[in-house]
């Protein structure tokens, strides 16, 4: 299942780069896609740099689905798909891009919080969302130098992960960066702004 999803994600951009996208521009959808790049700009304060692109120029292709197949997927940090275009899963997916990690998926997460994996396997979501644990050298920064953060842009929330994640008591995620998530990038673009250009397609 997992590898099927893997090879399906997969499947999909080589479908993308044979079939012409169509480009958007000027909808509510590019605007709310601006307007989250833009203050993660602002809040970061300098550290990075992100803009739109020529189209065919960009580092990052953001690709909106017609059909509701991904909520919101990075993949590679080349492309983001997205089918419903919400602010806090383009805030998310951008903070993919940029460098940040899964909160959950820390490798101590199991101190703040509880995976029900008996769920998650029983419905088959394991291959869908990323639950599981990752290595310390999987972060571009120190995880261990930042309290942890439930309220991270980049920490699923209960509803989208059907329940199976229980906060012990605490709210998960909010809908747009946390404090600690502008300080961690901060921190990794200190010495050297990161600079990424995006352009939106559209598939249907
Ligand atoms: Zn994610």
């Amino acid at each position: 299942m997992y590898y099927l999803f893997k090879f399906k994600k997969l499947l999909y951009i080589v479908c993308l780069s044979f079939i012409s996208c169509e480009v958007i521009d000027d909808t509510n959808e590019y605007l709310l896609i601006q307007n989250c790049m833009q203050e993660w700009v602002k809040r970061t304060n300098g550290a990075i740099l992100l803009e739109t692109a020529p189209y065919g120029k960009e580092d990052v292709k953001i690709i909106k689905m017609g059909s509701n197949i991904f909520q919101g997927a990075t993949i590679k940090g080349k492309y983001i798909i997205i089918s419903n275009v919400t602010e806090r899963i383009v805030y998310h997916e951008i903070g993919h891009v940029i460098g940040l990690m899964h909160e959950h998926q820390r490798p101590d997460s199991f101190l703040y919080i509880t995976i029900n994996y008996r769920k998650l396997i029983k419905r088959n979501l394991l291959a869908i969302y990323s639950f599981l644990p990752l290595k310390p050298s999987d972060f571009k920064y120190n995880y261990k130098n930042y309290i942890y953060d439930y309220y991270s842009i980049m920490h699923y929330n209960e509803t989208e992960s059907g329940n199976i994640i229980d906060g012990h008591g605490h709210a998960l995620s909010g809908d747009e960066p946390s404090e600690i998530d502008i300080q961690k990038v901060r921190d990794m673009y200190a010495a050297k702004p990161l600079r990424i250009t995006f352009a939106l397609y559209g598939f249907n």
